[in-house]
C-alpha cells in the first residue's frame, strides 16, 4: 500500500511556498473545479476590547489568501470559509472575518464567509449512539480544506487539523466534547472527521505556540507549511515537528486505533524538508505544584492558604480561555497575607474536598457538580459558561478575595507588548493585501 504522502515547505513568499507545498503533496489532486469547498481557519477567538496578540493562535490570512489566490487561479469558483469560534465571538463574526482581512477575498473572488454560530446545526449520529450537531455548511460542503495552525494545546498536547474540525460543532457538543466518560477529550473529538469530507490538510506554521491554544501561550516564528490530503498523516508529522511522537499523544492514538493507521512516523512519506530539520520540542502545559495546590509561579511567590487544582480535559474552550485570567486575579489578591483556607475546581468532574473554609466553584459545571456536596463549608459559585471575568472580581470581593481587575489588564497588554518589534512577528500576517 502506498504510504500516504506529507509536504514540509520552508516558507519564504508565502504564495510561492504555497505552491510548493500543494505541488509535493499532490493536494489539490482530490478536489474538482465544480466541487463546493469550504476552507476551515483556526479563529479560536479574538478580541476587540482587549490587546489580542494572534501569532500561533489564529490561521494567518497570509495563508488563508494564499490558498484561495491559488484555489482561483485553478479554476475553483464556489469557495466559502467558515468557523465557529468561541461563542463569545457570535455577534462578530461577520466583523473578524472583516478584520481578517476576509472581506477582500468575497470581493475579490467570490468567497462566501459564514459563521457557522450563526446557522444551522444538524444532529449527527455516528451510528453507535454517538452525536454531534455539526454545521450545515460544513456537511453540505463537497470538499473541506483544513487550514489549522501548528500549536500545542495544554489538554491535547497538539492542536492541529483534527482537533481544528471542532470548530464545526455547536456549543452544546464542543462542550460535550469535554466530557467525562465516552465523551472524555481524547475520545471524542477525533471522531468529528468520520463525517466530514476533508480533502486537504494545510498545517499553518509561519508560527507555532507553545503552551496552547490561546493567546496566554508563548509564540515563536517557524515558517513552515505542513500539507497532506491525508489528515491523520498530517497531524502525525506536525505533531513530531513539535516534539510529540503521535503515540504520545491520546487523541491520535485513539484515532490510530479506530482507523487502522499507524503511529510510527516512517510509515509516512516526507516529500520536501525532513523532519529532524524542523523538530522542535515546545511545551504544551503549565507548570503545576507538586500537590496540586497551584501554578509553579504562585508556589514561588509565597502564596498560602489556596489551593488551585489544575484544570482537566473536561474543562471546555471557554472555561480553559478565562482559566489563565482567574490565576492572574487570584494572585493580584495577594498581598502577603495568607489566603482564607481556599479550594479552587473547575470543570465537569473535579469535586471539592474536605479541610477548606470556602470552596470557590469556577463555572456552571462545577457549581452543578458541587451543589450537594458535603465537603463543602462555603461555596463561592462562579456562575457563567464561562464566568464573566469582571463579575467575578466582584463575587470574589464580597468574599474578601480582592482582585485588582487592572492586573488582568496589565496582563493583557504585556502578552501583546512582548511581541512588539520582535523580529519575524508581523501582524500584517492577518490581513489581506
Ligand atoms: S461552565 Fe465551563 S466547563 Fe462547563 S460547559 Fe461552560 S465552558 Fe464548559
Amino acid at each position: 500500500m502506498a504510504k500516504a504522502c506529507v509536504s514540509i515547505v520552508k516558507v519564504t513568499d508565502v504564495y510561492k511556498s504555497l505552491q510548493e507545498s500543494l505541488r509535493l503533496s499532490d493536494g489539490l489532486g482530490g478536489l474538482n473545479t465544480n466541487d463546493r469547498i469550504l476552507i476551515k481557519p483556526n479563529i479560536v477567538s479574538w478580541d476587540f476590547d482587549l490587546p489580542f496578540p494572534p501569532y500561533g493562535v489564529v490561521t494567518t490570512s497570509a495563508v488563508i489568501g494564499a490558498l484561495v489566490r491559488i484555489l482561483a487561479e485553478h479554476g475553483f469558483r464556489d469557495l466559502t470559509i467558515g468557523e465557529g469560534s468561541l461563542p463569545k465571538l457570535k455577534p462578530q463574526g461577520e466583523v473578524v472575518y472583516e478584520a481578517l482581512g476576509y472581506k477582500k477575498l468575497q470581493e475579490r473572488y467570490g468567497v462566501k464567509l459564514v459563521d457557522f454560530n450563526q446557522g444551522e446545526f444538524v444532529p449527527t449520529d455516528y451510528g453507535d449512539g454517538f452525536v454531534l450537531d455539526i454545521a450545515k455548511q460544513a456537511l453540505e460542503a463537497d470538499k473541506i480544506i483544513n487550514v489549522p495552525v501548528l500549536k500545542t494545546h495544554n489538554q491535547a498536547k497538539v492542536s492541529l487539523g483534527i482537533k481544528n474540525l471542532k470548530g464545526c460543532l455547536s456549543k452544546k457538543s464542543k462542550q460535550f466534547c469535554h466530557g467525562v466518560g465516552d465523551g472524555e477529550l481524547s475520545l471524542s473529538f477525533p471522531r468529528i472527521i468520520e463525517k466530514l469530507p476533508v480533502a486537504l490538510t494545510i498545517i499553518d506554521g509561519l508560527y507555532t505556540l507553545e503552551k496552547g491554544p490561546g493567546p496566554t501561550g508563548k509564540a515563536f516564528r517557524k515558517d513552515l507549511l505542513i500539507a497532506s490530503r491525508d489528515s491523520f498523516a498530517c497531524d502525525v508529522v506536525g505533531a513530531a515537528i513539535l516534539g510529540y511522537p503521535a503515540k504520545e499523544v491520546d487523541h491520535l492514538t485513539n484515532y490510530a486505533k479506530d482507523h487502522g493507521y499507524s503511529l510510527e512516523i516512517e510509515d509516512y512519506e516526507v516529500k520536501g524538508e525532513s523532519i529532524a530539520d524542523h523538530q522542535k520540542y515546545v511545551e504544551h502545559d503549565f507548570e503545576w505544584s507538586a500537590d496540586n495546590t497551584g501554578p509553579a509561579g504562585f508556589e514561588k511567590r509565597g502564596i498560602t492558604g489556596l489551593a488551585i487544582r489544575k484544570y482537566d480535559s473536561s474543562l471546555c474552550t471557554g472555561c480553559s480561555v478565562q482559566f489563565n485570567p482567574l490565576l492572574i486575579l487570584l494572585s493580584s489578591a495577594f498581598k502577603g497575607e495568607s489566603f482564607p483556607n481556599v479550594e479552587v475546581v473547575s470543570g465537569k468532574q473535579q469535586v471539592a474536598s474536605t479541610g477548606f473554609d470556602n470552596s470557590i466553584l469556577f463555572g456552571k459545571c462545577a457549581c452543578h457538580s458541587n451543589k450537594n456536596n458535603a465537603n463543602i463549608k462555603k461555596s463561592i459559585p462562579l456562575w457563567g459558561c464561562p464566568p464573566d471575568l469582571k463579575k467575578l472580581t466582584e463575587v470574589l470581593a464580597e468574599e474578601g478575595i480582592d482582585c485588582d481587575y487592572n492586573e488582568y489588564l496589565r496582563f493583557r497588554n504585556y502578552l501583546f507588548d512582548r511581541y512588539k518589534g520582535k523580529t519575524g512577528f508581523n501582524l500584517a500576517d492577518w490581513s489581506v493585501e
